[in-house]
């Protein structure tokens, strides 16, 4: 019971690495960071991300959730086709995740990888937890998928700031090869000029990792899947 107790506490903690494989940074030398975004595709903010992507000729991981896949193909599509990479992050994105048990941890898994296989053409092999927490039962169902679990060095919380310069900190403050940013396509806070802050943060992180000699990379393909 203690145990269990321990591996559920373990759960709450996102970056624990106690429950098996859980990749927090980019592994080996190098000079990349990985940027992702979390919660997309959405028609407001992703085609913006991508077009910034694009003027800095930047790759990005893309954790979608399967139902809005299923809404908006066509975005997830989008995003595979411009060279960045559209990985799961559930079907639904449960406020509960943590809490399911083996056989609705199938369905979330499962479905979102139907979902953005099904738009993209590309099957998901990394998985990013909800709010990034988990539970025992999750990694049963990420060998079943072979999908890795993936966590971040580095969060922006740009769902909550309002302040570009104050997320940028956040994401920059020594920064270092390997790091993993977090930012979100989707429901994220706005900045006093209306559109979400993530569209006022972005133009000015890529101009400083390039000027910092860091390039954006895709999580995929410097992260393998244990199998
Ligand atoms: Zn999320």
């Amino acid at each position: 019971l203690a145990n269990h107790a321990l591996l559920t506490g373990a759960g709450l903690v996102p970056r624990c690495p106690w429950l098996g494989t859980n990749w927090r940074r980019l592994p080996g030398p190098g000079n990349a960071v990985g940027l992702t975004f979390d919660d997309g595709p959405d028609p407001h903010t992703t085609p913006a991300v991508l077009d910034v992507l694009a003027a800095f000729d930047a790759r990005a991981t893309f954790f979608c959730v399967g139902q809005k896949v299923e809404r908006h193909p066509g975005l997830a599509r989008r995003i595979v086709a411009a060279g960045h990479a559209a990985e799961n992050h559930s079907h639904r994105h449960r406020l509960d995740f943590s809490l399911l048990g083996p056989r609705r941890y199938e369905c979330e898994l499962g479905t979102a990888q139907q979902a953005i296989e099904a738009a993209t053409g590309e099957r998901p092999r990394l998985f990013r937890a909800p709010a990034g927490v988990r539970n025992p039962f999750l990694d049963r169902e990420l060998q079943r998928q072979q999908l890795q679990l993936v966590s971040w060095t580095r969060r922006g919380f740009d769902t909550v700031t309002r302040s570009p310069q104050m997320v940028l900190q956040r994401l920059l403050r020594g920064i270092a090869p390997g790091d993993i940013l977090l930012l979100h396509d989707a429901a994220g806070a706005r900045a006093s000029d209306g559109r979400p802050v993530v569209l006022s943060v972005l133009p000015q992180l890529l101009a400083m990792l390039r000027s910092s000699g860091l390039s954006t990379v895709r999580l995929r393909d410097h992260i393998q899947v244990a199998s």
